[in-house]
């Protein structure tokens, strides 16, 4: 251990999912450092999607009455567990979405550790490895989390371009490159489905990994941006009804990067796939919600439904190195953090209204710790 780790950490936290977009300025008692554990001051966050799932309640109850969100988190270390070797004091390094796990399952030890059983969110999550402490994101001064999950920022990516990546960029990229290696084509024909945080990182990773891209929107809103990002085509599904006769026989890969499911009709993505096909959704609806789909929409493809959930550190390392070398970056929105500022982000990100992503900045003014 070497800097003095203050005994509260500051944040802006939601008391309840009825006040879902009103956090208030709060102080918590932080999770115990562990040996493998790097502690961060907090330098800026950027708004997922998951946070908004997260206050609403859409998937499970706040399991604190000041709970603060925030997974894509980049900082400064100030401090590190006795055991810790990836990382040391100084270095810019950001949290995604998971912040622990046991390190030893056959998940863990085969670079698939966002899959283990026993992982750790960032935030809302239990972490058994610190007396069931309730975690707390990054809308905070401060951060704690295994170094396995805690990752290197490269010099050529600033603080506020590489926030959005710790979740959004790799939650896109880990998928993209698995599948397009198995389905090894020179130049893959790929959807994406949903322009928003995750979508506009995927377009532009796929397209700089050598993909045709196809952007899915539900209007025309953001058809000049889709090629500005590297789309090659465009489809406004609320629009184009008739979209799917056009592109039978068309894509080897589409991931869906949806936060609703509303006029998101499976079976229509299933029946434009290649043969051996495959369609990984990403994006996740409140859970009450579920597809349909009937096994005859992807019967004459040989498709294959997936899912994928964040990615690896290998992965990581691999995608902030290709963001750095090839000048990938998120569209942002920078806003200085406060109450205020974070209940119009909350707000403007629900109704789609960000081109495409928030970073929260300026912490050093509003923290005192
Ligand atoms: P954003 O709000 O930034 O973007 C969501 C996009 O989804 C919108 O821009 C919109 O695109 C599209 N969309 C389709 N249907 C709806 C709907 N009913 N309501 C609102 N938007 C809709 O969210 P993110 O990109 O940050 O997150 C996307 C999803 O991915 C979320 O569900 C999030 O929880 C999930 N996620 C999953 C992870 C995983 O590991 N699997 C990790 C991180 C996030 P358009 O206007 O083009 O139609
Ligand atoms: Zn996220
Ligand atoms: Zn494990």
């Amino acid at each position: 251990m070497t800097v003095d780790i203050p005994a509260k950490f500051q944040g802006f936290g939601v008391h309840d999912k009825e006040h879902w977009s009103e956090p208030k300025f709060v102080e918590y008692t932080p999770k115990k450092v562990l040996p493998h554990d790097v502690v961060l001051k907090n330098i800026c966050n950027g708004l997922c999607g998951t946070d908004i799932h997260t206050l609403k309640a859409n998937w499970s109850p706040l399991k604190r009455d000041d709970l603060v969100v925030g997974h894509e988190i980049i900082g400064t270390v100030i401090a590190v567990g006795d055991e810790v070797t990836q990382v040391k004091v100084g270095d810019r390094v950001g949290i995604g979405a998971c912040a622990s796990s046991c390190r030893s399952c056959t998940r863990c030890q085969e670079e698939n550790e966002q899959y283990c059983h026993k992982s750790v969110s960032t935030y809302n999550s239990i972490d058994h490895f610190a007396d069931n402490y309730v975690t707390q994101g990054g809308y905070a001064s401060h951060s704690i989390a295994n170094e396995q999950f805690v990752f290197p920022i490269p010099d050529g990516l600033d603080s506020v371009s590489a926030a959005p990546l710790m979740c959004a960029g790799l939650t896109v990229y880990s998928p993209i490159v698995r599948n397009l290696k198995k389905i090894g084509k020179k130049e893959p024909v790929v959807g994406i489905i949903g322009l928003g945080g995750l979508g506009h990182l995927a377009v532009q990773f796929a397209s700089a990994l050598g993909a045709k891209v196809t952007v899915f929107s539900r209007s025309n809103a953001k058809k000049d941006e889709a090629f500005q990002l590297g789309g090659h085509e465009f489809i406004a599904t609320g629009v184009e009804k008739d979209w799917t006769t056009k592109y039978q026989d068309n894509f080897d890969f589409i991931l869906n990067c949806a936060s609703g499911i509303d006029g998101l009709n499976l079976n229509d993505y299933l029946s434009v796939l290649k043969v051996d096909g495959r369609f990984v959704s990403v994006g996740l609806p409140p859970v009450k919600d579920t597809f349909e789909v009937t096994p005859f929409s992807f019967l004459k493809n040989a498709g294959s439904f997936g899912s994928s959930l964040l990615g690896s550190k290998a992965e990581a390392l691999e995608m902030l190195q290709l963001a750095a070398d090839k000048g990938i970056k998120p569209w942002v929105e920078e806003i200085p953090i406060s109450e205020k500022a974070v209940n119009e982000a909350l707000n403007r990100c629900d109704q789609g209204d960000v081109r495409y992503r928030f970073v929260f900045t300026d912490y050093d003014k509003a923290f005192t710790n």
